[in-house]
């Protein structure tokens, strides 16, 4: 065997996914066997409709309704509250694309908000374009919080309806509340690289009876299944026949996947935020790396690391720290740098020509996104700091 002592460390690689609970194989197997595989088959305990119990439980509203993705969770929580043809919708412009084009497929109109270098919604610039919106979404990006504080009350002054894309953010804590049930409707994702992986999958969550229902019914709880969702009956009878069934389930296969994972998120946030703030401070000890702080009413529950260069003049700059990580076994992307990344804003051309934003675009230039998945070691944690100071070092000379 070769001797593996002396070879340098190796960098872990972020994208290799966890393992789903065993748990999962012997439901799996029995959907397999049996074959029902449609949440609305049996007439009660269905694996998805056990889901939404457990997730109800788990966040704290009234309501939850499992669905395909949270694009999807997000499409219907426009539809749901039942806004006009073309309403303005404010949403931060550091967002993942599927933002911006769920607000396109509910026949509304997305009004980019900046976004600062501690990657949350700027709001100066929020404050100065709640005038003529009809609705906010605030995409909490990679985890970060935006005041939530802040923004609820200037929402609740002009009642507009707040939707949180908290998709990245299941077990962040807002002033000790949990992040998506601040606004009327919080979304969840349940696709691989959040922190409950089933491949595909969301979640809508309201304590407000009329928008569940509204949501459960254009979801495809076509002709009486809506009574397969308990607390709500009063409020289908207004809306059976009336509204689109736009069929986007989720599958039993899905919630199987999901349901065992419910137990691992308290684990698995802890995890993620020791790793997260054991490299941060690493990080932080470099003159030319920066990773902003929480906000004080925010504890996080992040899987990823997001960091701004300091005094990089030049995109090329920025480029040559990209490479010299990469040398070190590390990638790290530089949001505004890689082509056609789906989060800087400039390449949502679906959305047709919008005002260019100085502050998000500065930001997305020199801001960097890490993977850090809370199965890492400290080991691999130091592999990764030690690669990110000394990628730095080697760009600005020191
Ligand atoms: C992943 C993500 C989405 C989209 O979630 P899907 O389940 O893939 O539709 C939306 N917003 C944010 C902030 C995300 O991170």
């Amino acid at each position: 065997m070769a001797d593996t002592a002396l070879a340098p460390a190796k960098a872990p690689d972020p994208y290799q996914a966890e393992p789903i609970p065993e748990a999962a194989r012997a439901e799996i197997d029995r959907l397999l066997s049996t074959g029902d595989l449609f949440r609305y088959t049996a007439p009660e305990g269905a694996p998805v409709a056990l889901l939404e119990a457990e997730f109800a439980a788990f966040i704290g509203t009234r309501y939850a309704l499992a669905v395909s993705s949270c694009s999807a969770a997000l499409f219907l929580a426009l539809k749901a509250l039942d806004l006009p043809r073309g309403a303005r919708v404010l949403i931060p412009a550091f967002t993942f694309a599927a933002v911006p084009s769920a607000v396109v497929h509910a026949d509304c109109t997305p009004v980019l908000v900046e976004v600062g270098p501690n990657f949350r919604i700027d709001l100066d610039d929020f404050r100065a374009k709640l005038d003529g919106a009809d609705a906010v979404l605030i995409s909490h990006m990679r985890g970060h919080t935006s005041d939530m504080d802040a923004i609820m009350e200037e929402c609740d002054a002009r009642g507009l309806p707040v939707i949180e894309d908290a998709a990245h953010s299941l077990g962040t804590l807002w002033n000790g509340r949990k992040i998506g049930t601040i606004g009327r409707i919080g979304c969840f994702s349940f696709q691989s690289y959040k922190l409950v992986n089933a491949g595909e999958g969301g979640m809508f969550v309201t304590d407000d009876p009329e928008l569940a229902a509204r949501a459960v019914i254009m979801s495809g709880a076509y002709e009486h299944n809506w009574k397969k969702h308990p607390g709500l009956q009063n409020s289908f009878v207004n809306w059976q026949n009336r509204l689109p069934l736009y069929n986007m389930r989720m599958q039993n296969l899905s919630a199987a996947v999901i349901r065992p994972q419910i137990g691992e998120i308290a684990g698995r946030v802890a995890a993620g935020r020791r790793n997260h703030d054991y490299v941060a401070d690493r990080l932080n000890h470099s003159p030319w790396i920066d990773v902003p702080p929480a906000l004080p009413q925010e504890e996080r529950a992040p899987d990823s690391l997001q960091f701004n260069l300091v005094s990089f003049g030049s995109d090329d700059e920025a480029r040559a720290f990209q490479e010299a990580a990469k040398t070190r076994g590390v990638s790290v992307q530089v949001f505004g740098l890689s082509a056609d990344n789906a989060r800087a804003y400039w390449n949502w051309q679906f959305l047709g020509d919008q005002p260019d934003l100085p502050r998000t675009r500065g930001m997305l230039m020199r801001a960097c996104d890490l993977r850090l998945p809370a199965r890492l070691t400290t080991a691999e944690l130091d592999t990764i700091a030690d690669a990110l100071v000394a990628a730095a070092s080697e760009v600005k000379g020191t």
